[in-house]
């Protein structure tokens, strides 16, 4: 065995290629719209992530203190006026257990 031989440098070159190739198309796979997922048996959901983000705390894992109800435009006009929002007033969501995630419903179901 004394190198490589042509043959094997460029074997290994289009090993290279490909393996890179996967992974951009991986990741593109992460950028499919929802309405190509339905016709490449993605869940439209989610994209077969499994996983929705959590429409209590809108994924980040924690509510604002006082309820579950929460008033944007207000506390848009709160926050522009000053009032922080501090995290002494976060707590962690109990709809997702402060994950921010839930499982889709959608791949609950049977398809
Ligand atoms: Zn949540
Ligand atoms: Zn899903």
């Amino acid at each position: 065995m004394e190198g490589l031989t042509e043959s094997e440098v460029a074997g290994f070159a289009v090993g290279a290629f490909l393996l890179g190739a996967s992974i951009a198309a991986q990741r593109v796979d992460g950028f499919v719209a929802a309405s190509q997922r339905r016709s490449l048996n993605m869940c439209n959901r989610c994209g077969d992530l499994r996983m929705v983000a959590c429409s209590q705390c809108k994924g980040v894992g924690s509510v604002r203190k006082g309820g579950t109800f929460t008033f944007g435009m207000l506390e848009d006009i709160y926050e522009s006026l000053g009032a922080e929002t501090k995290a002494a007033d976060l707590v962690p969501c109990s709809k997702c257990r402060s994950k921010g995630r839930l499982p889709c419903a959608e791949c609950a179901k049977v398809r």
